[in-house]
This record gives structure tokens, C-alpha cells and sequence, in this order.
């Protein structure tokens, strides 16, 4: 049961088209495990699509559609990945980092903590953390925008508990301290569009080597 979810002005971002990669694939992922936002983004596509046809046409140029009909008869489709499987991925962060975790290419960041950036273009980051069980993350605050996406396990902090699927959205007016549950390792994807502002000298020390 998912009770958190991205922010209405996400939502419509990402159906506008006009979010920064990396926030588009956290927005994704989400939308992927969520009925109710996949719901809501089919709304305001449907916007769009309205908008599209209401807009003035612009013709293109000869023999496109015969190129483009060319081309889909050519290309044979992506074999369909499997899915439900262990440490399996929802799909439009396996399209980025592989068909499990096992694939992924962990570095260590400290405290047991590892992490994986996820190249994307454009004005945040992305990175999959794995932190174990147990295990607090360093007080901090945020210059811009964090969004974290859980896939495996749960964290908490003062806004609550965030299992698989939901979704924190941090803005420059929180600080927090997330905590992963002790079950077991805490898996999730967390987007950033500016540095993060640590409490500690020992954070802000590594956050020099880890570049968060
Ligand atoms: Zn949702």
C-alpha cells in the first residue's frame, strides 16, 4: 500500500515533459508501482493530448510517413523483460541500470552505505543508495529539490515511513534524518537538483568525495 506520493505540480511536470532526467525516472518508477498517480497522469496526458489537437498543424517534410512506417516494420521490438523475480526492477529504472540489483556497480560512501549514480543528463542526479538495515542517514538539509523513490525495505523520519514504492519529496524548507528500518537493507533511488546541506563536519567532509 503506497501513501506517499510525488507533489500535483510533479505530476503535471512530468506529463508536460519539461522535468530534468533524473527526476523524470524517479517520477516514472513511482507512476509504475502507483495506481492512483498512474491514474492522475493519465488525466493531465489527456490535457496534453487535447491541447495537441487543438494546436495549428505544421507540415512535414516529404515521404515522412512512408520513412517512418519503414522503420517500424524494420525494427524488431525489445524482448519483454522479466519481472517479479528476485531484486527485480520496475521497469523504467531497469531500462537505466539493468534487469536486478545484483547487476548494479556499487561504491562504498561510508558507514556501510553504498551508492551507484545513474547517468542521466541535465540538472539533477540520480543515485541508487543501499543502506543497511538499522542504519541512519546524516541529518541534513537541502538546497533544491530531493526526491526519494523506495524499492526494497523502508526508511523513517520525521515526515513518516517510506516503504516500497512511495515517494519523500524534500524541499529547501526540510531538514531530516532518515533511519532504515531494521527488517532489512533499504534500497531506493534518490534524486537531487542542488548539493545537500550537512549538519556534521564529517558529512560535509565526505560529501567532498561523494560529490551528494
Ligand atoms: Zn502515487
Amino acid at each position: 500500500m503506497i501513501r506517499h506520493h510525488p507533489t500535483e505540480a510533479l505530476l503535471m511536470a512530468y506529463a508536460a515533459g519539461t522535468l530534468p532526467e533524473a527526476m523524470e525516472l524517479a517520477i516514472a518508477t513511482h507512476i509504475s508501482l502507483c495506481d492512483t498517480c498512474r491514474a492522475a497522469y493519465g488525466g493531465y496526458d489527456a490535457v496534453g493530448g487535447a491541447l495537441l489537437d487543438r494546436s495549428d498543424s505544421a507540415d512535414l517534410s516529404d515521404g515522412c510517413l512512408t520513412r517512418t512506417l519503414a522503420r517500424i516494420r524494420t525494427e524488431t521490438p525489445e524482448p519483454r523483460r522479466q519481472s517479479g523475480s528476485a531484486g527485480a526492477l520496475p521497469a523504467p529504472l531497469a531500462g537505466y541500470v539493468g534487469e536486478s540489483l545484483e547487476a548494479v556497480s556499487w561504491r562504498p560512501v561510508g558507514m556501510g552505505v553504498r551508492q551507484a549514480v545513474i547517468a542521466t543528463t541535465g540538472e539533477a542526479t540520480a543515485r541508487l543508495f543501499h543502506i543497511p538495515a538499522g542504519t541512519a542517514m546524516p541529518d541534513h538539509g537541502h538546497n533544491g529539490t530531493e526526491l526519494t523513490l523506495v524499492l526494497q525495505g523502508a526508511f523513517s523520519d520525521a515526515g513518516g515511513t517510506y516503504a516500497r514504492g512511495d515517494i519523500e519529496v524534500a524541499t529547501e524548507a526540510d531538514d531530516h534524518m532518515p533511519v532504515a528500518d531494521i527488517s532489512a537493507d533499504c534500497i531506493c533511488l534518490a534524486v537531487t537538483d542542488a548539493p545537500l546541506r550537512f549538519k556534521g563536519w564529517l558529512p560535509r567532509l565526505a560529501q567532498r568525495f561523494v560529490g551528494i
